[in-house]
């Protein structure tokens, strides 16, 4: 049940508190707070969990995510012009927002948070594919997120869900949907955001899964991927000569034509090709 909260329309926000939009840090902020409480509930069941949210700018998302009934936020912006609308959510919420100013590439809000966690994010594009790569690339699996809810430029967005054989497959593609699953959950125009970028944007739900789809040392897997990516318009046997001995007769026992093409190659492919690769 959404509860939109009773503090001031967010233009009046940015307008007391002089939130001029600036392009360095990427600032496209969404003020319509029926729009960002439908992001809060692509998000999931957000009662028992904290939720990182990382730029939250004047707050749109975090009263989106608050007034849907998060546990606790726990938000990391960059830009201190925005800490003190940030400080009259957390007052309409007592108890339930944490506010942490600095860069969300440097910061570990672990510390912060107690499981489950979900992540929700508007962030600017470089930003966002960084923190991503980094979320799907953990140590250890499950990671520490249950789900990850996040804001992309449209390109990027089918570039993490894409399947074989289309343009937008690749890296990404792969690295998000061995260990998770990934769906486009709302496409939104660039007039959705003030000021409005040049591009349209997607939200992209990615759900953990408790366990990779299908086995494979990860740092073989990459290693492969990244291989056949790096040149993908070239045939697997001359993309991957340099990954492992007798490469033609390990991608034959992996089921995959060495004349292939990376995108071409499913993710399963890839992961019985990674277990080849791991043979002496
Ligand atoms: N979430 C807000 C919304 O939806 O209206 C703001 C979105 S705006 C696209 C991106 C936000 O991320 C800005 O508030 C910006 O200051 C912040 N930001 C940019 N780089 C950041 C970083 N490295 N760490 C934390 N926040 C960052």
């Amino acid at each position: 049940m959404s509860t939109i909260d009773t503090l001031p329309p967010l233009r009046d926000v940015i307008a007391t508190h002089g939130l001029s939009a600036r392009k360095s840090l990427g600032q496209n902020f969404l003020l319509d707070l029926n729009l960002t409480a439908k992001i809060a509930r692509q998000a999931g069941d957000l009662t028992n969990c904290d939720v990182l949210e990382i730029g939250p700018g004047p707050g749109g998302l975090t009263r989106g995510l608050l007034s849907e009934g998060a546990r606790r936020v726990l938000a990391i912006e960059k830009d201190p012009r925005c800490l003190p609308a940030l400080a009259e959510i957390g007052d309409a919420y007592a108890g339930k927002l944490q506010v942490i100013e600095g860069d969300a590439l440097e910061i570990n809000p672990l510390e912060h948070l107690t499981p489950p966690i979900r992540v929700a994010a508007n962030l600017p594009y470089n930003v966002g594919t960084e923190l991503l790569v980094r979320w799907l690339t953990p140590a250890q699996w499950p990671p520490f997120w249950q789900s990850l809810t996040l804001m992309f430029q449209r390109e990027v967005a089918e570039r993490i869900v894409a399947l074989p054989g289309s343009k937008a497959y690749g890296r990404l593609a792969l690295l998000a949907q061995w260990r998770a699953d990934a769906r486009i959950v709302l496409h939104l125009p660039p007039e959705a955001f003030t000021p409005p970028p040049k591009v349209s944007s997607a939200v992209v739900h990615l759900t953990a899964l408790p366990e990779p789809r299908f086995s494979a040392d990860p740092a073989i897997l990459n290693r492969v991927v990244a291989a056949g990516f790096n040149q993908r318009r070239k045939m697997l046997r001359a993309s991957l000569k340099g990954v492992a001995p007798d490469m033609e007769d390990r991608l034959r026992a992996a089921g995959i034509k060495p004349t292939e093409r990376a995108e071409q190659v499913s993710l399963e492919a890839f992961c019985a090709l990674a277990r080849e690769v791991a043979k002496k």
